[in-house]
């Protein structure tokens, strides 16, 4: 009874391409100039998505593709910043554009018919770049901020531990004082891009006397340091996203400290809200677009599930851009998010398992084998599922953020809360 109301609503809401982000009468003067001045720019330097294939796939075969992208992404970056499109939002002093939220929302929707993006350096601009703002010195503000900006500096997360990934205040690696500087010993493991990266965001633990969440310290890290050696983690399909980091007496000076000494659980957090909100947000071109071409392909695209099941798609998608630059604006105006950014990415997580699913089921069990372009998306799109749900932060652990944070529900029982770390039994 239901499906028979909602198949003509689904039907008739359903283009065959979403119309065109002109944005038309609702724009103001300013916005109409600013879009016409994206285009402008895009269409000169970016690569448009078809010659750019619109089946190329988030995963990587192997590792010298994943390097190829990255470095891809940093170019794009120092595209953007030698004309003026970097940090569009960020305060100009830091290299950024100082535009209010809409120029943001504005050239993130003209950029979807481009294949150029920052890819993985735009995530750590978005975990970083707030974080500082917030948290860090005048001094080290003006050393890092416009370098991260402009792409010149690259970075990469140095915070899961193989005894700290959900319980990431447990953490083990030790940062002691000696002079001007902290000596760190420890392990990170599943660091995005560290084998790429200049420089790492990390967390240690200075005072192991204290309650976990109270004795951890943010501090920055040059990657090429000596006693620093990254082993890359190959997957199973050949690539090497990830790194295990060990650290053996790095030595980092006291001024690349983030937040308050053994205070670092504030920046920490405001990176995974940030993480949070950006993977949540999606961006570049929606996988609707893909399932749309898939379904045309397998004569699925008169079929009202399949209609249906699209409309969700395209309407969670929407809403989790729309979620992802109210948490944006927000957080760039110095307010607090208006939601938690857990929200945003629990429904991304959510949303990746319906597409992986639409996608298997439009292109039927010959995808799965072969090596064709559409197949090996397919097969991307149906693995790349689980990654959104752990990285950044289980989804599990996220509902657990939500329950306890935004609902108010009674906490989880932690024996360790009121613990000194070094008390608390470990494996
Ligand atoms: C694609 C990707 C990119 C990543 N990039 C980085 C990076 O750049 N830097 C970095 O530092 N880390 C990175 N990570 C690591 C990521 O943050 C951790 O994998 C994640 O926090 C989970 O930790 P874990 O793997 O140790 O799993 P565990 O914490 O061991 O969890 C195992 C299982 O137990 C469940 N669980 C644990 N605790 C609870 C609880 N309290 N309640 C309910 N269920 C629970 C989890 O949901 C999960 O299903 C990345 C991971 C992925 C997949």
């Amino acid at each position: 009874m239901v499906r028979q109301i909602l198949v003509p609503l689904v039907l008739a809401t359903v283009p065959d391409r979403p119309p065109s982000p002109a944005g038309g009468a609702t724009e103001s003067p300013d916005q109409v100039a600013f879009r016409a001045s994206a285009r402008a720019f895009l269409s000169t330097w970016a690569e448009p998505l078809a010659a750019a294939d619109p089946w190329q796939i988030s995963g990587f075969p192997n590792n010298a593709e994943a390097r190829a992208y990255f470095e891809r992404g940093r170019a794009w970056q120092r595209t953007l910043a030698e004309h003026g499109w970097a940090g569009l939002t960020w305060p100009a002093e830091y290299g950024g554009g100082a535009q209010p939220a809409w120029a943001e929302r504005i050239f993130s929707e003209e950029s979807t018919s481009y294949g150029s993006g920052p890819g993985f350096i735009g995530a750590t601009i978005a975990m970083l770049g707030p974080t500082l703002l917030a948290h860090a010195t005048p001094e080290v503000k003006d050393r890092f901020l416009p370098s991260l900006v402009s792409g010149e500096v690259t970075w990469c997360q140095l915070f899961s531990e193989p005894g700290a990934g959900s319980d990431l205040a447990g953490l083990a690696t030790r940062a002691v004082r000696d002079g001007d500087e902290w000596v760190v010993d420890g392990q990170k493991v599943w660091n995005s891009c560290a084998q790429f990266a200049d420089w790492g965001f990390m967390l240690a633990r200075t005072d192991p006397d204290v309650p976990k969440h109270r004795g951890i310290t943010f501090l920055l890290v040059d990657m090429s340091s000596p006693g620093i050696e990254v082993r890359p983690l190959v997957q199973a399909n050949g690539s090497a996203h990830f790194s295990e980091v060990f650290m053996s007496d790095v030595r980092i000076p006291a001024g690349q400290v983030v937040g308050e000494i053994h205070g670092g659980w504030g920046p920490a957090r405001t990176v995974l809200s940030n993480e949070a909100a950006f993977i949540g947000r999606g961006g570049g071109a929606p996988t609707s677009d893909r399932l749309r071409d898939l379904a045309s392909a397998n004569d699925r695209r008169e079929d009202p599930i399949v209609r249906q099941r699209l409309a969700a798609i395209i309407s969670r998608e929407k809403l989790q851009a729309l979620m992802g630059q109210r948490i944006q604006s927000s957080v760039r105006n110095g307010h607090k998010p208006p939601f938690d950014p857990a929200l945003t990415k629990v429904m991304a997580a959510g949303t990746r398992v319906m597409t992986g699913n639409l996608a298997a089921e439009l292109a039927g069990p010959a995808a799965m084998v072969g090596n064709d372009p559409i197949g090996n998306w397919v097969r991307a799109e149906v693995v790349n599922r689980f990654s959104i749900s752990i990285g950044g932060g289980t989804t599990e652990v996220q509902k657990n953020n939500l329950a306890e944070r935004s609902l108010g529900l009674p906490r989880e029982p932690g024996i360790d809360r009121e613990k000194a770390w070094k008390d608390v039994p470990r494996s």
